[in-house]
């Protein structure tokens, strides 16, 4: 694993100012230790592919972007290798040719950290920052790891749209907004207008394993994000949509 910052051994990054802490609030320390059975993995998996990343995988894009996807949780040989969301398995193939598609991204996809991609007024996380065995958290990691995604969405100044990819994001992106998981049910391509102006877009998540059983199609998937292009229009934060499927 390779990171030239210093973190401290649990929780957020160590740095001094509060100005600092408020900053990086969002991102946990390389070695946040506040999940000992995702510590182990991935100190296991430090071991077996000593050429990943193996740690709690940060962020990708601005964080003054009006869109958050949040997904699951890293994949082993996905992003938990490359270091970035959705970046090195099938998940990221459909996600970034559907970003690229819809203007959300600009550039090539190339399943490694260093393509150069670009992401357009866009920002992807994971409700849980660290690869889980079978790609499963239980409900306490995510509660975990759930102040990281309330940080960050607090300093997303021009949010308007959360992505949640999947049931376990979904229920994620309402715990951290302080709503009862009962006030808005999952359903793929429903948006929910949550209070203060954001909205709340769910889809069925990109893995290879709901494309395979028909659950999401890659037409399913981009339909989701032209609703998206929509809204932020009707918002004023994007130009129309002049693009024909
Ligand atoms: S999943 Fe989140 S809270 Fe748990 S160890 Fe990783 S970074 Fe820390």
């Amino acid at each position: 694993m390779t990171n030239l910052v210093t973190h401290s051994q649990s929780g957020l990054l160590s740095e001094t100012t509060s100005d600092d802490r408020q900053l990086n609030s969002h991102q946990p320390s390389i070695t946040c230790a506040l999940c000992p059975r995702l510590v182990r993995f991935r100190e296991s998996n430090d071991k077996l592919y000593p050429e990943f990343y193996n740690a709690p995988v940060p962020s990708f894009g601005e964080l003054d972007a009006g869109l958050l996807i949040v997904g699951l949780a890293p994949g082993l040989k996905g992003a938990n290798q490359t270091g970035r969301p959705f970046t090195g398995d099938y998940a990221g193939d459909l996600l970034y040719s559907t970003l690229i598609k819809h203007g959300f991204a600009e550039g090539f996809y190339e399943a490694n950290a260093d393509d150069g991609l670009t992401l357009i007024d866009t920002r992807i996380t994971n409700a849980v920052r660290c690869v889980p065995p079978e790609n499963k958290p239980v409900g306490a990691e995510a509660t975990n790891c759930r102040p990281f995604l309330v940080s960050e969405i607090a300093l997303m100044k021009n949010l308007k749209v959360i992505l949640a990819l999947g049931t376990l994001a979904h229920k994620a992106v309402l715990a951290s907004r302080g709503l009862k998981q009962s006030a808005i049910k999952f359903s793929h391509s429903a948006f929910h207008n949550l209070e203060n102006g954001v909205w709340l877009a769910d889809s069925y998540h990109c893995s290879r394993y709901n494309t395979n059983t028909g659950r999401l199609t890659t037409k399913m998937f981009s339909s989701v994000f032209s609703k998206i292009e929509s809204l932020l229009y009707e918002r004023g934060s994007r130009p129309p949509n002049i693009r024909v499927d």
